[in-house]
């Protein structure tokens, strides 16, 4: 991640349609040959070319989780369980009358199925069909199985859109929120969660993967927000510095031109962050042991919790009671 040399990238930058690149990396935390870069003109990280057509990635996947009856490991629904009610939290007011809310990623449906034992009228999309069905069939969901693209809803059917986790996988992220922003009422919150590409927490051989099409900062996810017609009204960045997120609301004017779109400074701050990542520099803070004693007590706490599993709903009923 060292060279920052001027490239050409295969298409333009997602926020601001820049052609001006620097490569920030060449290989994944798999030590395979990704080619990861930057744009100068506003900061945006992604993986140029696309290692997979992200369609036929997670349709290959889900075929592979749909071999015979799907049903994730009770340490998998707690864990996410647990994941979940930090996101209640983090909601707060936005949910404390009862909404129409879409739930995209659903996943195994643990944080859907929170919001609707709380009394909300919740829709989710999930392209996994092992997951999504598990979701239905355990939870009493409605999960359409499908990319965001195809879902079928009419425009303006949602108070509140959660989006956790996903943008960074898909493909061209102003079309997702393009989508979304569609999808919401005039008066509706949009909520995005991304890693960020700040973050320092985790080794600095995890910071590129084939997964990830997408790395965003504060900076960008905002400015991608406001492209499509959104305005920042909150935002958080977890306690570890992993993760943001962002609540959009819509503006009346829309589209910004290119120029306005630009982020001065950002790319040289970006490279500078990751650049500094060093593993020597890594190995001298408390986070890699503070992450071995945390993995050590959740393997532990989650034996314990899961020893009279009898199955998803009983075990989530419990944590969220
Ligand atoms: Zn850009």
């Amino acid at each position: 991640m060292q060279q920052n040399n001027q490239e050409s990238p295969t298409n333009p930058c997602n926020v601001c349609g820049s052609h001006h690149v620097s490569v920030l990396a060449n290989h994944s935390r798999s030590g395979k040959p990704l080619r990861t870069v930057i744009c100068n003109d506003c900061g945006l990280v992604w993986s140029d070319p696309l290692p997979h057509n992200p369609r036929s990635f997670y349709e290959d996947d889900y075929r592979v989780a749909y071999k015979g009856t799907y049903s994730p490991k009770p340490k998998h629904i707690l864990r996410a369980g647990k994941v979940a009610l930090y996101r209640r939290k983090l909601l707060g007011k936005w949910i404390d009358q009862p909404k129409k809310i879409l739930d995209v990623g659903t996943g195994g449906g643990e944080f859907a199925y929170l919001l609707q034992s709380l009394g909300h009228d919740v829709n989710g999309i999930e392209p996994n069909k092992g997951y999504a069905e598990y979701s239905k069939q355990a939870y009493g969901l409605k999960v359409q199985v499908g990319f965001i693209q195809d879902i079928q809803q009419p425009d303006e059917s949602f108070d509140l859109i959660t989006i956790w986790h996903v943008l960074e996988h898909t493909e061209n992220p102003c079309d997702v929120l393009t989508k979304l922003h569609s999808l919401l009422k005039p008066q509706g919150t949009l909520v995005v969660e991304v890693p960020t590409i700040e973050a320092t927490c985790q080794s600095p051989k995890s910071t590129f993967h084939e997964a990830h099409l997408f790395n965003f900062n504060l900076d960008t996810l905002r400015k991608l927000g406001e492209k499509v017609g959104f305005t920042e009204v909150e935002h958080n960045i977890s306690a570890d510095g992993a993760n943001i997120t962002v609540f959009f609301q819509k503006n009346v004017t829309a589209t910004k031109n290119d120029k306005e779109l630009k982020i001065p400074g950002n790319a040289e701050r970006i490279i500078n962050i990751v650049n500094n990542h060093t593993a020597y520099k890594h190995y001298l803070t408390a986070w890699p042991y503070q992450r071995f004693f945390y993995r050590m007590s959740r393997t532990i706490s989650e034996k314990c919790a899961t020893t009279n599993f009898v199955n998803g709903k009983k075990l989530l009923d419990q944590l969220y009671a």
